[in-house]
């Protein structure tokens, strides 16, 4: 039976595209340029950790959206400020 693959392709269409987006930005340890993808559906203020995908170190990411869609976007050391 195929029931479940078609649930989980149903939600994947309820999801926009334009709503996800991919944030460039330098890691905070090794200046490597990385991306991170936003889900703007998750919420207009978001934190969260992200491994640099060069130096493997932890990168805190703060971001804001605003009502314009525009991302405010943090990227800083784990355990600073
Ligand atoms: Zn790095």
């Amino acid at each position: 039976m195929t029931i479940i693959s078609q649930t989980e392709l149903a939600k994947k269409r309820k999801n926009p595209v334009s709503l996800e987006s991919d944030q460039a930005f330098n890691c905070p340890y090794c200046a490597a340029a990385i991306s991170v993808r936003i889900d703007q559906t998750a919420g207009s203020r978001q934190f969260f950790v992200t491994d640099c995908e060069v130096c493997c170190r932890p990168i805190e990411i703060e971001l804001d959206i605003d009502a314009d869609g525009y991302v405010n976007f943090i990227a800083k050391r784990g355990g600073e400020g």
